[in-house]
């Protein structure tokens, strides 16, 4: 296990995707605006799932040479699909657009066993960049239902993660997205029932619906270690940690990101007024009047170049100085699969 890290993901004529912020500083660039003080979230941006995710797309690339198609965003983040899409990688939704013969990469998300069979049917040459941590939860899903389960599964319909998970059975997972399903929901049996949990999730609303399940199903099996992963609590916990110390949170990530989306509920849930960008552009100059200090976070599918970005842009606009925030610092770090070693 070591520090994660974004090196090998990058294209040589791109500035790299982790690139750090320059911290500090004291010029005051602003238009004229009082010093406005910005606190880093820490941690924020890229987790190690995405991280690999886009290592083996780089990778696939490099030993393989464009196309490689992937299936479904890599991970979601405009910046990063644009930069792999500029380097060769096409992204699709379906199997039938994959031509014969091509390298396939399945996203950090994971996918159904339908897709993954029909998938190796094809005979595509695959490698599959579902994150770990999601893999996990397949594993205790198929491991449980031999074992006669049925499941809960709270999450959010549609999301391809959720998509997967469910999708790794025909039949047996019921979704709940939210604490009024679990009265709605109808197993068959309630004597093996267990819960999962998408690992994208609000760590407060996950637990308020969990506990209504064990409300009405006393017997389910809650996970050992709950499905929600590290990365999405500890950048929760960060916000919540930022929040009452600033008047407006900002969150860089794509509207896809179910984690980004999470960040920004997290602060507005604790009354600070808070928005996401995809990027620096899309900042509004009113959100920063008469403010003094502004906390500034990413999801876990948003490369630090965009964060830098969008301090430069707050620098314009005002702001006097950055301070990065004491937090939890992480080490996680996933094994490539086999077969992308590159030769130098
Ligand atoms: S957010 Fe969590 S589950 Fe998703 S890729 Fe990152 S580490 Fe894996």
């Amino acid at each position: 296990m070591s520090k994660c890290s974004n090196k090998g993901t990058l294209s040589a004529d791109r500035p790299p995707l982790g690139a750090s912020a320059p911290m500090g500083g004291s010029e005051p660039n602003a238009v004229g605006s009082v010093g406005v003080e910005v606190l880093l979230a820490e941690p924020r941006g890229f987790c190690a799932g995405v991280d690999r995710a886009i290592e083996i797309v780089d990778r696939a690339l490099q030993k393989f040479g464009r196309p490689i198609y992937v299936r479904h965003e890599i991970v979601h983040n405009t910046y990063v699909v644009n930069d792999l899409k500029a380097r060769g990688a096409i992204f699709i939704e379906e199997l039938d657009d994959v031509p014969p013969g091509a390298t396939l990469v399945f996203s950090a998300h994971g996918v159904s066993q339908a897709i993954q069979r029909e998938a190796e049917r094809r005979g595509f040459q695959i490698f599959d960049a579902t994150c770990p941590l999601v893999t996990k939860v397949h594993v205790e899903v198929a491991k449980l239902h031999k074992e006669g389960y049925e499941f809960i599964m709270i999450g959010h319909k549609g999301h391809p993660e959720v998509e997967g998970t469910m999708g790794q059975l025909e039949s047996g997972i019921h979704l709940v997205e939210d604490v009024a399903d679990v009265a709605k929901v109808n197993p068959s049996q309630t004597e093996r029932l267990a819960v999962v949990t998408q690992t994208t999730l609000s760590v407060d609303d996950a637990s308020e619906i969990a506990a209504a399940v064990k409300a009405r199903f006393p017997n389910v099996r809650e996970p050992k270690q709950q499905d929600i992963c590290y990365a999405t609590q500890n950048r929760q916990d960060a916000v919540k940690v930022m929040s009452p110390q600033v008047e407006i949170v900002i969150v860089v990530g794509s509207p896809t990101s179910s984690n980004s989306n999470r960040l920004r509920e997290v602060a507005k849930k604790l009354g600070t007024e808070s928005y996401m960008v995809d990027n620096a552009d899309e900042l509004k100059p009113e959100w920063f009047e008469g403010r003094s200090r502004v906390g500034l976070t990413a999801g876990a599918s948003a490369p630090e170049i965009l964060v830098k970005a969008v301090i430069d842009r707050i620098k314009a606009l005002g702001a006097v100085s950055v301070r990065k925030m004491d937090g939890i610092e992480e080490t996680v770090k996933f094994p490539l699969p086999k077969g992308l070693k590159i030769d130098t």
